[in-house]
């Protein structure tokens, strides 16, 4: 027998309707590229979205249509989420912070036929733009006095754009398992992998966010994403704030500590979100301005890498911020586990209760954890064992984009590379992870892309590349390199070979000479010797 209740699919169009129905006065704030803050409010974020839906469709735009951005934090860009997405095509966030090499690809791999642009990254664009194979629009994210010149064909500016439709454009109803969002990750060995979201799971996911346990967000919340939106959805707080109704603040591309606390302070920012490398410099400025903390300020929830236990305590101690541990990945949508502590926990002396933060937490509803061993067994929640975290859920990915690759386990669970132990109430703590990749500042850096790079430079015979902890960027790179020329090549010209095809922050930090390098028994580089004897510094 079913249930008597009323079949309503779940869509992204209906997180934008509601925040504008119900919240649509509360604000959106946006510092825009030139530096000035822009006021909008959630009615006005739907009606312009539903514009430029218009505007899309005209251009020819249609269902799963990939639409890619390229944009710093702002209400232009919450405005593409909610129109690519809700006209049933697809909002592909491109991080540009990539190397051009790794930008042509993601974006021909997609095949986007639309691409939105903050005016600074134009340069970036016109370097590969005869390489991009399937763009038939940029739109850049400008007034229409304000369009640079470009060698982009046909750019055009994002208001002229917006004004080629008037408004009346209605959401069409879609299966709610269609396709509404695609972010690529480089936290995966080869090239990126496009994790692609339904609308399903990026509501269901919205549901689990605003949830107390998570950003316990609600209407009278000031959310600030310093997590970038190209960053998994920016955690999902552009969905998670229109369904809770929460004020949205977006920091734009000013991201130094002095535009963040004047952002924070002047637009009483209750809750922030990033990764730990962003929250080091703002709480430096503060400590060294004799600043005080923006006095709404109640939660900072931060993941992505983990966070030092310095970081921790003087969130905690010394600016009286309630910290939140979060985990997760792109894969995960990105929420996968999050750390409160109870009150007993809390009433802890301060090294005590920087030790319950350490871990990463427990599932919100709807995420399930295990750990398995080498063998796929599944190991004892108790705190001691430690294997690969395995994670399974509604806003879980099931493979990849464009991508015949069967991802999960023979039972429907998908390996996260991360090794963790698991208390016996689901607590997490992670203790490494099983590839080699490291991540510096909340951004991938592929060892193996690094090594193969600096083995075609004529003077290198092996590389090897580890990560070492980094007290801003939570890990750096180091080249641990043998020589195969007496003297061994400056380094100059290693970072030069090398820069031709990474990006400068995926550079080595520094590049350590060597006889040999240490090799296991199955003819692999012990990477563990190598970090027990660099990792130091
Ligand atoms: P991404 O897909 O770029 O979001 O990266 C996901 C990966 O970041 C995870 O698989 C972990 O390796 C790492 N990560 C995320 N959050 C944390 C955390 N709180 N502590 C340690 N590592 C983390």
């Amino acid at each position: 027998m079913r249930g008597r209740v009323m079949q309503m699919p779940l869509l992204v169009s209906s997180l934008i309707e509601h925040a504008a129905r119900v919240h649509g006065d509360r604000e959106v704030v946006s510092r825009i590229m030139n530096g000035s803050i822009h006021r909008s409010t959630w009615g006005e974020v739907r009606d312009r979205s539903r514009r430029l839906a218009g505007a899309l469709q005209g251009r020819g735009v249609g269902l799963t249509d990939r639409v890619a951005t390229f944009a710093w934090n702002t209400h232009r860009h919450l405005e593409v989420y909610y129109a690519a997405s809700g006209m049933g095509g697809i909002c592909h966030t491109v991080n540009p912070r990539l190397h051009p090499t790794q930008l042509t690809y993601i974006l021909n791999h997609a095949a986007d036929r639309v691409l939105f642009l903050d005016p600074p990254f134009i340069p970036l664009v016109e370097a590969v733009v005869d390489q991009l194979e399937s763009i038939e629009v940029y739109a850049v994210m400008c007034d229409s006095d304000e369009l640079p010149e470009s060698k982009l064909p046909g750019a055009i500016a994002y208001e002229d754009l917006l004004a080629e439709h008037d408004g009346d454009y209605e959401w069409p109803e879609l299966d709610e398992n269609t396709a509404a969002a695609l972010c690529y990750t480089s936290g995966t060995t080869g090239h990126p992998k496009g994790a692609l979201y339904s609308h399903r799971s990026t509501v269901l996911h919205a549901y689990g966010i605003i949830s107390p346990d998570v950003f316990n967000l609600s209407r009278a919340a000031s959310v600030m994403p310093i997590v970038p939106l190209f960053h998994a959805s920016g955690w999902g707080l552009p969905y998670g704030a229109a369904a809770a109704g929460s004020k949205l603040v977006f920091p734009g591309a000013q991201l130094d500590p002095t535009s963040i606390t004047e952002l924070l302070r002047d637009e009483e920012v209750t809750h922030c979100a990033g990764v730990p490398s962003v929250f080091i410099p703002l709480l430096k400025h503060w400590r060294e301005s004799g600043a005080k903390k923006p006095p709404e300020l109640e939660l900072m929830v931060i993941g992505g890498s983990a966070p030092a236990r310095s970081l921790i305590e003087s969130i905690e101690g010394e600016f009286e911020i309630e910290f939140r541990h979060a985990w997760g990945m792109t894969e995960t949508s990105p929420l996968g586990s999050t750390n409160v502590l109870t009150p007993g926990e809390r009433s802890m002396p301060p090294a005590r209760r920087s030790e319950y933060h350490l871990k990463q937490g427990r599932p919100p509803f709807g995420v399930q954890l295990r750990i398995v061993d080498e063998d796929g067994e599944v190991l004892p929640n108790d705190g001691v064992a430690f294997g690969e975290l395995q994670v399974r859920g509604p806003w879980v990915v099931d493979g990849y984009f464009a991508d015949d690759t069967e991802r999960l386990t023979s039972d429907g669970w998908f390996p996260t590379g991360d090794v963790a132990t698991l208390d016996p109430d689901c607590n997490i703590r992670i203790t490494d992870r099983t590839k080699d990749l490291i991540k510096s500042g909340g951004e991938w850096i592929s060892s193996i892309d690094v090594e193969n790079t600096a083995m075609g430079h004529p003077g290198i015979t092996m590389a090897a590349v580890i990560g070492v902890p980094d007290e801003k960027w939570m890990e750096r790179p180091i080249l641990v390199a043998v020589p195969g020329t007496d003297p061994p090549p400056s380094d100059d010209s290693v970072l030069e070979h090398l820069g031709a095809t990474l990006a400068k922050w995926q550079l080595p930090d520094r590049i350590i000479w060597v006889e040999a390098l240490p090799m296991g028994a199955t003819g692999k580089v012990q990477k563990t010797k190598l970090r027990e004897e660099h990792a130091g510094g």
